[in-house]
Protein backbone atom coordinates (compact mmCIF):
# COMPACT_ATOMS: atom_id res chain seq x y z
CA UNK A 1 0.00 0.00 0.00
CA UNK A 2 0.95 3.84 -0.48
CA UNK A 3 1.98 5.63 2.38
CA UNK A 4 1.52 9.23 2.05
CA UNK A 5 3.67 12.38 1.47
CA UNK A 6 3.64 15.40 3.53
CA UNK A 7 4.94 18.53 1.89
CA UNK A 8 6.13 20.80 4.80
CA UNK A 9 6.81 24.23 5.09
CA UNK A 10 9.95 24.57 7.60
CA UNK A 11 10.01 28.19 7.96
CA UNK A 12 12.57 30.90 7.08
CA UNK A 13 15.11 29.20 10.21
CA UNK A 14 14.37 29.77 13.57
CA UNK A 15 13.31 26.24 14.04
CA UNK A 16 10.78 27.05 16.22
CA UNK A 17 8.54 28.96 13.51
CA UNK A 18 7.45 25.32 12.14
CA UNK A 19 3.54 24.82 12.75
CA UNK A 20 2.39 22.41 15.10
CA UNK A 21 0.76 20.20 12.31
CA UNK A 22 4.30 20.38 10.81
CA UNK A 23 5.51 19.25 14.14
CA UNK A 24 2.56 16.50 14.04
CA UNK A 25 3.92 14.73 10.62
CA UNK A 26 7.43 15.14 11.83
CA UNK A 27 6.93 12.94 15.14
CA UNK A 28 5.04 10.23 12.76
CA UNK A 29 7.33 10.00 9.82
CA UNK A 30 9.05 7.37 8.66
CA UNK A 31 11.50 9.11 6.04
CA UNK A 32 12.56 12.91 6.50
CA UNK A 33 13.34 14.50 3.02
CA UNK A 34 15.09 17.65 3.88
CA UNK A 35 16.74 21.08 2.59
CA UNK A 36 19.71 22.97 3.62
CA UNK A 37 17.74 25.92 4.31
CA UNK A 38 15.80 24.43 6.88
CA UNK A 39 17.04 24.16 10.95
CA UNK A 40 18.71 20.75 11.91
CA UNK A 41 17.52 21.09 15.30
CA UNK A 42 13.80 20.12 13.62
CA UNK A 43 14.95 16.65 12.36
CA UNK A 44 15.03 16.46 16.86
CA UNK A 45 11.48 16.29 15.94
CA UNK A 46 11.36 13.12 14.29
CA UNK A 47 11.57 9.46 15.84
CA UNK A 48 15.77 8.98 16.22
CA UNK A 49 14.94 5.67 13.92
CA UNK A 50 13.28 7.71 11.31
CA UNK A 51 15.28 7.79 7.92
CA UNK A 52 16.72 11.35 7.36
CA UNK A 53 17.74 11.92 4.05
CA UNK A 54 19.54 15.11 2.78
CA UNK A 55 19.10 16.43 -0.26
CA UNK A 56 20.20 19.75 -0.08
CA UNK A 57 19.91 22.39 -3.02
CA UNK A 58 22.42 25.75 -2.60
CA UNK A 59 22.41 27.38 -6.18
CA UNK A 60 25.59 25.87 -7.17
CA UNK A 61 25.65 22.52 -5.56
CA UNK A 62 22.85 20.03 -6.14
CA UNK A 63 22.84 16.97 -4.10
CA UNK A 64 20.49 15.65 -5.89
CA UNK A 65 18.22 16.67 -9.01
CA UNK A 66 15.04 17.78 -8.88
CA UNK A 67 13.94 14.42 -10.61
CA UNK A 68 16.15 13.10 -7.98
CA UNK A 69 14.06 13.92 -5.50
CA UNK A 70 10.78 13.02 -6.81
CA UNK A 71 11.95 9.93 -7.79
CA UNK A 72 13.19 9.51 -3.93
CA UNK A 73 9.09 10.82 -2.74
CA UNK A 74 8.07 8.11 -5.07
CA UNK A 75 9.72 5.35 -3.96
CA UNK A 76 9.79 5.80 0.09
CA UNK A 77 5.85 6.59 -0.76
CA UNK A 78 5.63 3.44 -2.61
CA UNK A 79 7.09 1.67 -0.26
CA UNK A 80 4.49 2.23 2.47
CA UNK A 81 6.22 5.52 4.53
CA UNK A 82 5.10 8.29 5.46
CA UNK A 83 7.33 10.64 4.33
CA UNK A 84 7.43 14.21 5.44
CA UNK A 85 9.41 17.06 2.68
CA UNK A 86 10.93 19.59 4.56
CA UNK A 87 11.37 22.53 3.16
CA UNK A 88 12.63 26.23 3.88
CA UNK A 89 10.09 28.39 4.33
CA UNK A 90 6.78 27.78 2.78
CA UNK A 91 6.53 25.28 -0.11
CA UNK A 92 4.83 26.68 -2.57
CA UNK A 93 6.55 30.03 -1.94
CA UNK A 94 9.46 29.16 -5.15
CA UNK A 95 9.90 25.80 -3.49
CA UNK A 96 9.36 23.62 -6.20
CA UNK A 97 6.13 22.29 -3.81
CA UNK A 98 4.02 22.58 -7.51
CA UNK A 99 6.62 20.03 -9.19
CA UNK A 100 6.57 17.78 -6.40
CA UNK A 101 2.60 17.90 -5.46
CA UNK A 102 2.09 17.39 -8.91
CA UNK A 103 4.33 14.31 -9.38
CA UNK A 104 2.49 13.06 -6.56
CA UNK A 105 -0.88 13.30 -8.20
CA UNK A 106 -0.11 11.57 -11.09
CA UNK A 107 1.77 8.57 -9.24
CA UNK A 108 -1.52 8.83 -7.55
CA UNK A 109 0.16 8.90 -4.38
CA UNK A 110 -1.73 10.59 -1.63
CA UNK A 111 -0.31 13.90 -0.30
CA UNK A 112 -0.69 16.95 1.76
CA UNK A 113 0.84 20.62 2.03
CA UNK A 114 1.31 21.73 4.96
CA UNK A 115 2.45 25.55 4.63
CA UNK A 116 5.41 27.62 6.19
CA UNK A 117 5.91 30.91 7.10
CA UNK A 118 7.77 32.26 4.12
CA UNK A 119 10.97 34.00 4.32
CA UNK A 120 9.67 36.67 2.28
CA UNK A 121 7.16 37.49 5.32
CA UNK A 122 9.33 35.90 7.97
CA UNK A 123 12.52 37.54 7.57
CA UNK A 124 11.18 40.95 6.93
CA UNK A 125 9.56 40.47 10.23
CA UNK A 126 12.44 39.09 12.29
CA UNK A 127 14.16 42.52 10.98
CA UNK A 128 11.37 45.12 12.09
CA UNK A 129 10.10 45.53 8.62
CA UNK A 130 6.40 45.00 7.92
CA UNK A 131 5.04 44.14 4.68
CA UNK A 132 2.15 46.10 4.84
CA UNK A 133 1.05 48.54 7.14
CA UNK A 134 -1.58 51.06 6.76
CA UNK A 135 1.23 54.14 6.62
CA UNK A 136 3.30 52.89 4.76
CA UNK A 137 2.18 50.10 2.02
CA UNK A 138 -1.08 48.41 1.45
CA UNK A 139 0.10 45.48 -1.24
CA UNK A 140 3.14 43.67 -1.42
CA UNK A 141 4.57 41.11 -4.10
CA UNK A 142 6.96 38.06 -3.53
CA UNK A 143 9.08 38.12 -6.71
CA UNK A 144 11.89 35.47 -7.69
CA UNK A 145 15.16 37.28 -8.19
CA UNK A 146 16.94 34.46 -9.90
CA UNK A 147 15.95 34.96 -13.14
CA UNK A 148 18.28 34.82 -15.54
CA UNK A 149 19.79 37.86 -16.60
CA UNK A 150 21.06 37.16 -20.42
CA UNK A 151 17.16 35.51 -20.73
CA UNK A 152 15.60 37.83 -23.79
CA UNK A 153 12.25 37.89 -22.52
CA UNK A 154 11.80 38.34 -18.85
CA UNK A 155 9.14 36.74 -17.30
CA UNK A 156 8.63 39.25 -14.83
CA UNK A 157 6.64 42.16 -15.83
CA UNK A 158 9.11 45.62 -14.57
CA UNK A 159 7.10 48.08 -16.36
CA UNK A 160 3.92 46.60 -14.16
CA UNK A 161 5.72 45.62 -11.33
CA UNK A 162 8.26 48.21 -10.40
CA UNK A 163 5.51 50.70 -9.59
CA UNK A 164 1.96 48.87 -9.15
CA UNK A 165 3.05 47.13 -5.76
CA UNK A 166 4.02 49.10 -2.57
CA UNK A 167 6.67 46.28 -0.93
CA UNK A 168 8.19 44.31 -3.20
CA UNK A 169 10.45 41.28 -1.66
CA UNK A 170 12.83 39.48 -4.25
CA UNK A 171 13.92 35.82 -3.07
CA UNK A 172 17.10 34.40 -4.58
CA UNK A 173 18.11 38.35 -5.30
CA UNK A 174 21.71 38.56 -3.86
CA UNK A 175 23.40 37.80 -6.95
CA UNK A 176 21.05 39.64 -9.48
CA UNK A 177 21.05 42.49 -6.95
CA UNK A 178 22.18 45.39 -10.10
CA UNK A 179 19.87 44.12 -12.92
CA UNK A 180 16.42 44.22 -9.93
CA UNK A 181 17.47 47.83 -9.38
CA UNK A 182 18.37 48.47 -12.77
CA UNK A 183 14.77 47.48 -13.81
CA UNK A 184 12.83 48.97 -11.30
CA UNK A 185 14.11 52.56 -11.71
CA UNK A 186 14.15 52.08 -15.35
CA UNK A 187 10.23 51.86 -14.62
CA UNK A 188 9.88 54.64 -12.68
CA UNK A 189 10.70 53.29 -8.93
CA UNK A 190 12.57 56.22 -7.35
CA UNK A 191 16.27 55.95 -6.63
CA UNK A 192 15.41 56.87 -2.81
CA UNK A 193 13.08 54.23 -2.13
CA UNK A 194 14.27 52.74 1.07
CA UNK A 195 15.35 49.17 0.48
CA UNK A 196 17.24 46.59 2.54
CA UNK A 197 18.49 43.18 2.53
CA UNK A 198 18.12 40.85 5.31
CA UNK A 199 20.21 37.46 5.49
CA UNK A 200 19.52 34.52 7.32
CA UNK A 201 16.72 35.95 8.55
CA UNK A 202 15.14 34.40 11.86
CA UNK A 203 18.54 32.80 12.37
CA UNK A 204 20.58 34.25 15.63
CA UNK A 205 23.20 34.82 12.66
CA UNK A 206 20.79 37.34 10.98
CA UNK A 207 22.45 40.32 9.25
CA UNK A 208 20.58 43.62 7.58
CA UNK A 209 21.66 46.07 5.35
CA UNK A 210 19.58 49.06 5.02
CA UNK A 211 20.17 51.74 1.84
CA UNK A 212 17.85 52.97 -1.03
CA UNK A 213 17.29 51.14 -4.11
CA UNK A 214 19.72 53.42 -5.92
CA UNK A 215 22.70 52.45 -4.16
CA UNK A 216 22.01 49.55 -2.38
CA UNK A 217 23.47 46.57 -4.90
CA UNK A 218 27.27 48.79 -4.59
CA UNK A 219 26.45 48.98 -0.83
CA UNK A 220 25.80 45.10 -1.25
CA UNK A 221 28.97 44.49 -3.30
CA UNK A 222 31.17 46.96 -1.09
CA UNK A 223 30.01 44.36 2.14
CA UNK A 224 30.31 41.41 0.37
CA UNK A 225 26.57 40.70 1.49
CA UNK A 226 26.13 37.01 0.43
CA UNK A 227 22.90 35.11 0.08
CA UNK A 228 20.55 33.66 1.12
CA UNK A 229 18.77 37.13 1.85
CA UNK A 230 15.62 38.61 1.17
CA UNK A 231 15.48 41.98 -0.19
CA UNK A 232 12.75 44.57 0.53
CA UNK A 233 11.95 47.39 -1.46
CA UNK A 234 9.28 49.93 -0.06
CA UNK A 235 8.69 52.65 2.45
CA UNK A 236 8.00 49.65 5.38
CA UNK A 237 11.77 49.61 5.25
CA UNK A 238 11.75 53.09 7.10
CA UNK A 239 9.81 51.59 9.60
CA UNK A 240 12.58 49.05 10.79
CA UNK A 241 14.08 51.66 13.68
CA UNK A 242 10.57 51.89 15.68
CA UNK A 243 10.03 47.99 15.20
CA UNK A 244 13.28 46.55 15.49
CA UNK A 245 12.79 43.87 18.10
CA UNK A 246 15.36 40.49 17.29
CA UNK A 247 18.34 42.12 16.34
CA UNK A 248 18.54 44.24 19.42
CA UNK A 249 18.15 40.93 21.83
CA UNK A 250 20.80 41.63 24.59
CA UNK A 251 22.44 37.77 23.54
CA UNK A 252 21.99 38.23 19.93
CA UNK A 253 24.54 37.32 17.74
CA UNK A 254 26.50 34.97 20.87
CA UNK A 255 27.15 31.69 19.98
CA UNK A 256 27.14 29.81 22.76
CA UNK A 257 27.81 26.13 23.86
CA UNK A 258 25.56 23.83 26.06
CA UNK A 259 27.04 21.53 27.96
CA UNK A 260 23.82 20.08 30.19
CA UNK A 261 23.25 16.44 29.43
CA UNK A 262 20.16 15.70 26.68
CA UNK A 263 17.53 16.00 28.74
CA UNK A 264 18.43 19.47 31.13
CA UNK A 265 20.08 21.12 27.94
CA UNK A 266 17.06 22.11 26.51
CA UNK A 267 15.46 24.64 29.25
CA UNK A 268 18.67 26.31 29.32
CA UNK A 269 18.93 26.63 25.83
CA UNK A 270 15.27 28.28 25.89
CA UNK A 271 16.16 30.86 28.47
CA UNK A 272 19.62 32.10 26.04
CA UNK A 273 17.90 30.93 23.11
CA UNK A 274 14.80 33.71 24.45
CA UNK A 275 17.27 36.33 24.90
CA UNK A 276 18.64 36.15 21.03
CA UNK A 277 21.80 33.81 21.61
CA UNK A 278 22.43 30.80 18.99
CA UNK A 279 23.02 27.91 21.44
CA UNK A 280 24.16 24.57 20.31
CA UNK A 281 23.92 21.80 22.73
CA UNK A 282 26.72 19.73 22.74
CA UNK A 283 26.05 17.26 25.90
CA UNK A 284 29.59 16.62 27.54
CA UNK A 285 27.70 14.35 30.29
CA UNK A 286 24.99 11.67 30.39
CA UNK A 287 23.75 10.08 33.68
CA UNK A 288 23.98 6.59 34.06
CA UNK A 289 23.09 3.80 36.78
CA UNK A 290 25.34 3.80 39.42
CA UNK A 291 28.52 2.08 39.09
CA UNK A 292 28.00 -1.34 41.03
CA UNK A 293 24.70 -1.64 41.20
CA UNK A 294 21.10 0.30 43.21
CA UNK A 295 22.14 -2.32 46.05
CA UNK A 296 22.70 -0.12 48.32
CA UNK A 297 19.87 2.55 47.27
CA UNK A 298 17.41 -0.22 47.54
CA UNK A 299 18.80 -1.06 50.97
CA UNK A 300 18.58 2.62 52.07
CA UNK A 301 15.17 2.53 50.29
CA UNK A 302 14.10 -0.31 52.87
CA UNK A 303 15.14 1.20 55.99
CA UNK A 304 13.33 4.01 54.80
CA UNK A 305 11.36 4.75 58.35
CA UNK A 306 15.00 5.06 60.03
CA UNK A 307 16.06 7.95 58.53
CA UNK A 308 15.60 11.46 59.78
CA UNK A 309 16.83 13.52 57.24
CA UNK A 310 16.77 12.82 53.29
CA UNK A 311 19.17 14.94 51.56
CA UNK A 312 18.94 15.66 47.94
CA UNK A 313 21.67 17.57 45.89
CA UNK A 314 20.60 17.47 42.77
CA UNK A 315 17.23 16.46 40.32
CA UNK A 316 19.32 13.33 39.20
CA UNK A 317 19.42 12.14 42.70
CA UNK A 318 15.50 12.83 43.07
CA UNK A 319 14.96 10.90 39.87
CA UNK A 320 16.71 7.81 40.60
CA UNK A 321 15.32 7.64 43.95
CA UNK A 322 11.77 7.66 42.92
CA UNK A 323 12.12 5.13 40.18
CA UNK A 324 13.60 2.32 42.45
CA UNK A 325 11.26 3.89 44.80
CA UNK A 326 8.61 2.97 42.50
CA UNK A 327 9.88 0.05 41.29
CA UNK A 328 9.34 -1.46 44.91
CA UNK A 329 5.58 -0.55 44.05
CA UNK A 330 6.05 2.27 46.52
CA UNK A 331 5.62 6.35 46.69
CA UNK A 332 5.89 9.14 48.65
CA UNK A 333 4.43 7.97 51.75
CA UNK A 334 7.38 5.80 52.18
CA UNK A 335 9.42 8.51 53.33
CA UNK A 336 6.69 9.04 56.39
CA UNK A 337 8.30 11.36 58.82
CA UNK A 338 11.54 11.83 57.11
CA UNK A 339 12.39 15.75 56.79
CA UNK A 340 13.93 16.89 53.21
CA UNK A 341 16.50 18.58 52.23
CA UNK A 342 16.75 20.07 48.51
CA UNK A 343 20.19 21.95 47.24
CA UNK A 344 18.55 24.44 45.21
CA UNK A 345 15.64 25.28 43.61
CA UNK A 346 15.43 22.81 40.43
CA UNK A 347 15.74 19.89 43.52
CA UNK A 348 13.07 20.90 45.52
CA UNK A 349 11.06 21.84 42.17
CA UNK A 350 11.36 17.67 41.69
CA UNK A 351 10.75 17.06 44.91
CA UNK A 352 7.37 18.94 44.33
CA UNK A 353 6.59 16.68 41.80
CA UNK A 354 6.26 13.87 43.86
CA UNK A 355 4.22 15.98 46.05
CA UNK A 356 7.16 17.05 48.34
CA UNK A 357 7.82 20.12 50.02
CA UNK A 358 11.59 20.19 51.02
CA UNK A 359 11.75 21.44 54.61
CA UNK A 360 14.89 23.20 54.01
CA UNK A 361 16.53 25.11 50.88
CA UNK A 362 19.71 27.39 51.35
CA UNK A 363 19.69 30.44 49.91
CA UNK A 364 23.22 29.82 48.18
CA UNK A 365 22.62 26.54 45.91
CA UNK A 366 25.78 24.72 46.66
CA UNK A 367 27.22 22.09 49.29
CA UNK A 368 28.13 24.85 51.87
CA UNK A 369 25.05 26.76 51.64
CA UNK A 370 23.51 23.63 52.31
CA UNK A 371 25.29 23.07 55.51
CA UNK A 372 24.91 26.31 56.68
CA UNK A 373 21.39 25.85 56.02
CA UNK A 374 20.82 22.60 57.79
CA UNK A 375 22.96 23.01 60.56
CA UNK A 376 20.35 24.74 62.70
CA UNK A 377 17.99 21.16 62.87
CA UNK A 378 20.97 19.53 63.61
CA UNK A 379 21.50 18.33 67.83
CA UNK A 380 23.58 14.97 66.93
CA UNK A 381 22.83 11.93 66.23
CA UNK A 382 20.37 12.15 63.39
CA UNK A 383 20.10 9.94 60.89
CA UNK A 384 20.63 11.18 57.35
CA UNK A 385 20.25 9.72 53.86
CA UNK A 386 22.38 11.02 50.98
CA UNK A 387 21.82 9.78 47.24
CA UNK A 388 23.53 11.04 44.92
CA UNK A 389 25.97 10.75 42.02
CA UNK A 390 29.30 8.60 42.74
CA UNK A 391 31.85 11.46 42.13
CA UNK A 392 30.19 14.11 44.27
CA UNK A 393 32.26 15.91 46.97
CA UNK A 394 33.09 15.32 50.38
CA UNK A 395 32.21 18.60 51.60
CA UNK A 396 29.05 17.67 52.62
CA UNK A 397 29.10 14.69 54.37
CA UNK A 398 32.04 15.48 56.42
CA UNK A 399 31.16 18.45 57.73
CA UNK A 400 27.53 16.59 58.69
CA UNK A 401 29.64 14.18 60.21
CA UNK A 402 31.69 16.98 62.59
CA UNK A 403 28.08 18.24 63.42
CA UNK A 404 27.34 14.41 65.00
CA UNK A 405 25.16 13.50 62.13
CA UNK A 406 25.06 9.77 61.33
CA UNK A 407 25.68 10.25 57.65
CA UNK A 408 24.94 7.43 54.91
CA UNK A 409 25.81 7.91 51.07
CA UNK A 410 24.17 6.03 48.77
CA UNK A 411 24.85 6.32 44.90
CA UNK A 412 22.59 6.62 43.27
CA UNK A 413 23.58 7.91 39.43
CA UNK A 414 26.71 8.29 37.81
CA UNK A 415 28.06 10.59 35.47
CA UNK A 416 29.65 9.57 32.78
CA UNK A 417 31.48 11.10 29.57
CA UNK A 418 29.49 11.70 26.68
CA UNK A 419 31.91 11.17 23.43
CA UNK A 420 28.85 11.89 20.24
CA UNK A 421 29.70 15.24 20.47
CA UNK A 422 33.65 14.98 20.36
CA UNK A 423 34.03 15.58 16.43
CA UNK A 424 31.31 18.45 16.32
CA UNK A 425 33.00 20.18 19.10
CA UNK A 426 36.50 20.37 18.19
CA UNK A 427 35.06 21.60 14.82
CA UNK A 428 33.59 24.43 16.23
CA UNK A 429 35.96 25.39 18.04
CA UNK A 430 38.88 25.16 15.71
CA UNK A 431 36.27 27.27 13.25
CA UNK A 432 35.88 29.72 16.18
CA UNK A 433 32.53 29.51 16.15
CA UNK A 434 31.72 29.19 19.72
CA UNK A 435 32.03 32.11 22.22
CA UNK A 436 30.90 30.81 25.08
CA UNK A 437 30.75 27.44 26.91
CA UNK A 438 28.21 27.30 29.53
CA UNK A 439 29.18 24.30 32.28
CA UNK A 440 26.99 23.82 35.24
CA UNK A 441 29.08 20.90 37.17
CA UNK A 442 32.75 20.39 37.72
CA UNK A 443 32.15 17.31 35.74
CA UNK A 444 31.15 18.54 32.81
CA UNK A 445 33.92 21.10 32.92
CA UNK A 446 36.46 17.54 32.92
CA UNK A 447 34.45 15.40 29.73
CA UNK A 448 34.35 19.00 28.11
CA UNK A 449 38.19 19.76 27.85
CA UNK A 450 38.62 15.74 27.56
CA UNK A 451 36.44 15.92 24.37
CA UNK A 452 38.42 19.25 23.33
CA UNK A 453 41.69 18.02 23.82
CA UNK A 454 42.93 18.23 20.31
CA UNK A 455 41.54 21.60 20.01
CA UNK A 456 42.28 23.03 23.39
CA UNK A 457 44.77 26.12 21.79
CA UNK A 458 41.48 27.75 21.39
CA UNK A 459 39.75 28.10 24.51
CA UNK A 460 41.70 30.83 25.30
CA UNK A 461 38.70 32.44 22.80
CA UNK A 462 36.03 30.91 24.85
CA UNK A 463 34.58 32.40 27.81
CA UNK A 464 33.27 29.35 30.13
CA UNK A 465 29.74 30.62 32.18
CA UNK A 466 29.54 28.76 35.14
CA UNK A 467 26.85 28.26 37.31
CA UNK A 468 28.65 28.37 40.96
CA UNK A 469 31.89 29.36 42.35
CA UNK A 470 32.93 25.45 42.52
CA UNK A 471 32.66 24.82 38.64
CA UNK A 472 34.50 28.59 38.02
CA UNK A 473 37.19 27.07 40.37
CA UNK A 474 37.70 23.87 38.47
CA UNK A 475 37.90 25.85 35.34
CA UNK A 476 40.78 27.85 37.28
CA UNK A 477 42.55 24.98 38.52
CA UNK A 478 42.52 23.29 34.31
CA UNK A 479 43.93 26.58 33.68
CA UNK A 480 41.12 28.64 31.79
CA UNK A 481 41.63 32.31 31.82
CA UNK A 482 37.77 33.66 30.87
CA UNK A 483 35.53 32.84 33.34
CA UNK A 484 32.41 34.05 34.59
CA UNK A 485 29.94 32.83 37.64
CA UNK A 486 26.86 33.14 38.17
CA UNK A 487 25.64 34.47 41.59
CA UNK A 488 22.35 32.88 41.76
CA UNK A 489 23.52 28.80 41.68
CA UNK A 490 20.86 28.34 38.58
CA UNK A 491 20.06 27.92 34.95
CA UNK A 492 18.24 31.60 35.50
CA UNK A 493 21.58 33.04 37.32
CA UNK A 494 23.67 31.94 34.58
CA UNK A 495 21.08 33.08 31.85
CA UNK A 496 21.96 36.76 33.86
CA UNK A 497 25.16 36.36 34.27
CA UNK A 498 26.00 35.93 30.48
CA UNK A 499 23.25 38.93 29.83
CA UNK A 500 24.67 41.12 32.17
CA UNK A 501 28.37 40.06 31.05
CA UNK A 502 27.43 41.46 27.20
CA UNK A 503 25.95 44.54 28.39
CA UNK A 504 29.08 45.09 29.97
CA UNK A 505 31.56 43.87 27.39
CA UNK A 506 29.54 45.19 24.01
N1 LIG B 1 10.20 28.51 0.07
C1 LIG B 1 11.12 29.48 0.61
C2 LIG B 1 11.91 30.18 -0.46
C3 LIG B 1 12.82 29.26 -1.22
S1 LIG B 1 13.80 30.11 -2.39
C4 LIG B 1 10.36 30.48 1.47
O1 LIG B 1 9.12 30.49 1.45
O2 LIG B 1 10.99 31.23 2.19
C5 LIG B 1 15.27 30.40 -1.45
C6 LIG B 1 15.38 31.88 -1.15
O3 LIG B 1 14.57 32.19 -0.05
C7 LIG B 1 16.76 32.34 -0.75
O4 LIG B 1 17.55 32.60 -1.86
C8 LIG B 1 16.44 33.61 0.01
O5 LIG B 1 16.16 34.66 -0.88
C9 LIG B 1 15.16 33.24 0.67
N2 LIG B 1 15.37 32.77 2.04
C10 LIG B 1 15.06 31.58 2.54
N3 LIG B 1 15.33 31.55 3.87
C11 LIG B 1 15.80 32.76 4.19
C12 LIG B 1 16.23 33.36 5.38
N4 LIG B 1 16.24 32.69 6.53
N5 LIG B 1 16.63 34.64 5.35
C13 LIG B 1 16.62 35.33 4.21
N6 LIG B 1 16.24 34.81 3.05
C14 LIG B 1 15.82 33.55 3.03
Amino acid sequence: MNGIVYLTGAGPGDYRLLTLKGRDVLKEADVVVYDYLADERLLDFARPDAEKIYVGKKAADHTLSQEGIIALLLEKARAGNIVVRLKGGDPFVFGRGGEESRALHDAGIPFEIIPGVTSAIGAAAYAGIPVTDRTAASSFAVVTGHEDPTKKESSIRWDKLATAVDTLVFLMGVHNLPLITKELMAHGRAADTPAALVRWGTKPIQETLVATVGDIAQKAAEQQFKAPAIFVVGDVVSLRPSMQWFDTKPLFGLRIAVTRTHAQAPALTRQLENLGASCIEVPTIRIEPPSDDYAALDTAIDRLTEYDWLIFTSTNGVDAFFRRLALKGLDSRALGQAKLAAIGSATADALLTHGLTADVVPRAYCAEGLFEALSPHLRGGEKILIPRAKEARSFLPDTLRRKGADVEICEAYQTIGASENKERLEKLLTDGQIDVVTVTSSSAVHHFLDLTQDASDKLDAVTFACIGPITAQTCREKGLTQILTASTYTTAGLTDCIKDWRLNTR
